[in-house]
């Protein structure tokens, strides 16, 4: 089982609206045959108004939080809940163990991964480095720190007052990131891993990878 951790950034974004899109983007992993990928409700991160700096655009100044300070914090979460998550697993297989002796509990616990996390923002993110590569239109950051993966999600071009509609747009950038988490490119397909050129196409997107993406994803993911 490869698990994908999910934490909402900062104070904007409803509790309640993020277990919504927790719970719709295993639907759809679901509905998409992805039996071992799972995406896990981490707790919320708390940023500080400590992470908020001031850089020079061709626009004039511009306030955000820092994105490095936001990657460096997600992989501190990482860290933190997958510890927990693979100590709770230890625990259950060593009394699994005591029935069935059988049982190779180093196997058992490599067939566990979580090396993903994705933060749900819907503030300002700005960076002191020119190079790294900013929003593509809608979607995530994603940054590789070791052999894990940090991504970031704006949710701030879905929204929408309409709470059923914002929910949906919101799961499948979520699904999208997953995607490339995975190493999937953009698709031209009608997919999941097509880039939109307006929200309306988004919403006209559904979230299926097509033939060509799922076979990708399912030899990346090793499934
Ligand atoms: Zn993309
Ligand atoms: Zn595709």
């Amino acid at each position: 089982m490869e698990f994908i951790g999910i934490a909402n950034v900062g104070n904007t974004f409803d509790n309640r609206l993020i277990f919504k899109v927790y719970s719709k983007v295993n639907d759809y992993l679901r509905e998409n045959g992805l039996k071992n990928i799972r995406l896990l409700l981490l707790k919320k991160i708390n940023l500080s108004p400590a992470y908020l700096i001031t850089i020079d655009t061709q626009d004039g100044k511009m306030k955000g939080y820092s994105l490095e300070a936001l990657i460096d914090l997600l992989y501190a979460h990482l860290l933190e809940e997958r510890e927990k998550i693979l100590m709770d697993r230890e625990y259950n297989l060593l009394i699994k163990k005591e029935l069935h002796p059988e049982l190779k509990l180093e196997d058992e616990i490599n067939k566990l991964r979580f090396d993903k996390i994705l933060g749900i923002v819907n503030f300002p993110l700005v960076s002191r480095n020119p190079y790294f590569d900013f929003y593509e239109k809608f979607l995530g950051i994603h940054k590789k720190v070791g052999d894990k993966k940090i991504m970031v999600l704006s949710i701030k071009p879905f929204y929408s007052e309409e709470e059923e509609l914002f929910v949906e747009r919101v799961a499948k950038g979520v699904l999208h990131e997953i995607g490339h988490s995975f190493g999937l490119e953009h698709c031209k397909n009608a997919c999941i891993m097509r880039q939109p050129k307006t929200l309306r196409e988004w919403d006209l997107t559904k979230p299926r990878f097509c033939g060509d993406c799922f076979v990708r994803l399912v030899k990346n993911a090793g499934e």
